[in-house]
């Protein structure tokens, strides 16, 4: 494509393609040898959130275990090495549940000899910092968990973890959210002409949140490329003043909500065309990862989006509620915040706390700045060690489970496996993939497991030279319905110790773009299961294309230039992204929760205990604490008194 800047030098890294090019103004990586080549962390000059390129689940970190379970893998495999190396604990996962699991251990076992073992290039799993070094400045952006945030008051054991690694979200939000630096700056809609006949980028429409629009709905849709009959239908679903269910009680109207997806509600009973279901088909992408087809109309009306008013339901949560949904509408004041690079700073402060060396400072300030030493996460020696680029491939108790002496647990690094020993193991890894590590477990185990299939997601960011384009416009959202990216928006105002956001729109700016690959149509799983594959098919150059395509045509006409301001391109691509919440459109609700698949999966089995979000049913940070400390009380009770 002539014009949109993909053979300018920019700093892109694409791993895959081995191709290494750096612009001048950003700092320079490590070379690709020297991140994909394991052991490597210990090399000084190892620092993954520099890298760009594919990131995420990178080149590197996945191929070993789709060999396993391809059943490929262990017919190429040499021989495991014994290291004859004895732990208390065996962490496999360094997520924040895997780090999580790590401290609550030690808190209980202060003298415990612990390892972690995680096969991606850094720590923190979802919870990964993108860090760009643009002339003097830092510039960071989370390549996954974005911010403190859960559906539900977090628990005792996930605040008093966030509380013992000094982090306040109600203070911190009180004193570093920065939305003043975007004053005056509203949301805007890109309709593509595919979609809706022509591009045009519509600035400025009514929010329902307290940052406020900038012009009413009629006024914004009377500006949009869309027919008057489409332009009436948008202006009912936002006033929602209809009661289409006028002899319905509210908990029947919630029951029957419950069972319509938000599409079949707009289409059915608000009797909604096709350009106005697409108008509104992406607004649930990045809360869960699929589009309105797949979510409740119930779940919708949770989360806020429009229609219902005239429905008068009644305030709190049913049965058939998503996890999600019925904690956003209980619970509308839980405290929120945004680290620089989301909730990778929690990741690091994990760190911090169980190998001090490896990360300098000492507040939950100083951290956002500090650069992480890898080469001491796993020193001799030391009592917790955490060893990156190794994929466990196999965890056996040894006896019998009942009887279990302790776990073996095998792990592939660089083609070569090792075996490693500990009194107990916790997998706080992705719980679909437990199967194939432990395949000793009971079938219905299994099974539960492989139900459990995790949400593709990819949040890019982009590094830019200016952001006056943005600026002129008076924009710092676009959410594009029609298009691959579905959101676009400028980073994250947010200043936290010496770390502080771009305020000037001639500085460079990076650019957060999310997506979500989706089937409409399908049952929830199997788009799941389609969009990993496309993820895991679609290469570094066709993530870039897009990015560049999308933002030339959506600010080219204020000046933007994809050949010219784009400075670096960095693609989260996480085909195994948020763990799965159980559907009321898809998912059999008269099973009680303490009998769903995610509790029958992460079941003790002997010494080996299962942690991970997944095990809560629940994508979100305090769930992949609360999992951890569970996994841990299970273990500890097998203690002697
Ligand atoms: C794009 C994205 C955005 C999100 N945003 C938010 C948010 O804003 N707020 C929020 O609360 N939550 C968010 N989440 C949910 C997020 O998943 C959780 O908050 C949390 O970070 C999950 O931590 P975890 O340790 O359970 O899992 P993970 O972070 O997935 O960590 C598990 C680790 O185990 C590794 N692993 C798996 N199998 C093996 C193996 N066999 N050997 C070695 N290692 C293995 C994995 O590769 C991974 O590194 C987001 C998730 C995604 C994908």
């Amino acid at each position: 494509m002539p014009g949109l800047g993909l053979d300018c030098e920019i700093d892109r890294r694409d791993f895959l393609n081995g191709v290494v090019v750096t612009a001048a103004a950003i700092a320079v990586p490590l070379p690709a040898e020297a991140q994909i080549t394991p052991g490597t962390q210990d090399l000084s000059g190892y620092y993954p959130p520099l890298s760009h390129g594919l990131r995420g689940s990178h080149p590197g970190s996945f191929e070993t275990a789709h060999g396993l379970r391809d059943g490929s893998f262990w017919r190429h495999a040499r021989k495991p090495e014994d290291t004859h190396a004895v732990y208390d604990l065996i962490v496999v996962g360094g997520g924040i549940s895997g780090l999580s699991a790590a401290h609550f251990f030690r808190a209980k076992k202060p003298n415990a000899k612990i390892l972690i073992l995680d096969n991606h290039d850094d720590f923190g799993g979802h919870a990964k910092r993108n860090e760009y070094h643009i002339g003097d400045r830092l510039e960071l952006m989370n390549g996954g968990t974005m911010l403190i945030d859960s559906p539900h008051p977090y628990s005792a054991a996930a605040a008093g973890l966030i509380r013992h690694l000094g982090i306040d979200p109600t203070a911190l939000a009180k004193t570093c959210d920065k939305p003043e630096i975007y004053k005056g700056l509203s949301v805007a809609t890109f309709f593509d002409r595919q979609t809706f006949g022509e591009d045009r980028l519509v600035i400025g429409r009514e929010r329902t949140d307290e940052r406020g629009g900038t012009i009413s709905w009629k006024d914004f849709l009377a500006k949009c490329p869309l027919d008057v009959a489409t332009q009436a239908e948008i202006l009912r679903v936002q006033e929602g003043t209809q009661d289409t269910m006028p002899t319905l009680s509210s908990d029947h109207k919630k029951e029957r909500l419950s069972r319509i997806s938000y599409l079949a509600y707009l289409r059915d009973d608000m009797k909604c065309g096709a350009k106005t279901l697409a108008f509104y088909q992406t607004m649930t992408h990045e809360e869960w990862g699929v589009g309105i087809d797949a979510v409740s109309a119930l779940d919708c009306w949770g989360f806020g989006l429009p229609g219902f008013r005239g429905l008068n339901l009644a305030r709190g949560s049913t049965e058939r509620m998503g996890y999600t949904a019925a904690g956003y509408e209980d619970n509308p004041d839980l405290p929120t915040f945004h680290f620089p690079d989301g909730n990778a700073t929690i990741a690091r402060l994990l760190v911090r706390d169980l190998v001090p060396d490896a990360i300098p400072g000492h507040d939950v300030e100083d951290v956002v700045t500090a650069r992480a030493n890898y080469a001491a996460l796993d020193r001799k020696n030391a009592p917790i060690a955490i060893r990156l680029s190794c994929t466990v491939v196999g965890a056996q108790n040894i006896g019998t489970p009942r009887a279990s002496r302790g776990v073996e647990v095998a792990y592939a690094r660089g083609g070569e496996v090792f075996r490693v020993h500990a009194a107990n193991c916790i997998l706080a890894g992705w719980n679909m993939m437990i199967p194939y590590i432990c395949p000793e477990l009971p079938e219905l185990q299994k099974k539960s497991l492989h139900q459990l299939v995790k949400i593709p997601l990819v949040y890019a960011s982009v590094a830019i030279r200016n952001w006056r384009a943005f600026h002129k416009l008076g924009v710092a959202g676009i959410s594009a319905p029609g298009m691959y990216w579905s959101g676009t928006r400028l980073n994250w105002p947010v200043d936290v110790g010496t770390y502080r956001s771009v305020r000037l729109p001639d500085d460079p700016m990076l650019l957060f773009m999310a997506r979500a690959p989706v089937s409409p149509g399908l049952p929830e799983r199997e788009q799941h299961r389609v969009g990993r594959a496309e993820l895991l098919q679609t290469s570094f150059a066709e993530f870039e294309i897009k990015i560049r395509d999308q933002l030339q045509r959506m600010l080219g006409p204020a000046g933007f230039s994809a050949k010219n301001d784009i400075l670096a391109v960095t693609v989260n691509r996480w085909p195994h992204g948020y763990a799965y919440e159980f559907n009321p459109l898809f998912d059999d609700f008269s099973i009680p929760p303490e009998r769903r698949a995610n509790v029958i999966g992460r079941a003790r089995f002997g010494r080996i205990a299962i942690a991970n979000s997944d095990a809560g049913a629940a994508a979100y940070t305090d769930s992949a604490i609360d999992q951890a400390h569970r996994a841990v009380e299970e273990l500890l009770a097998l203690e002697p008194k």
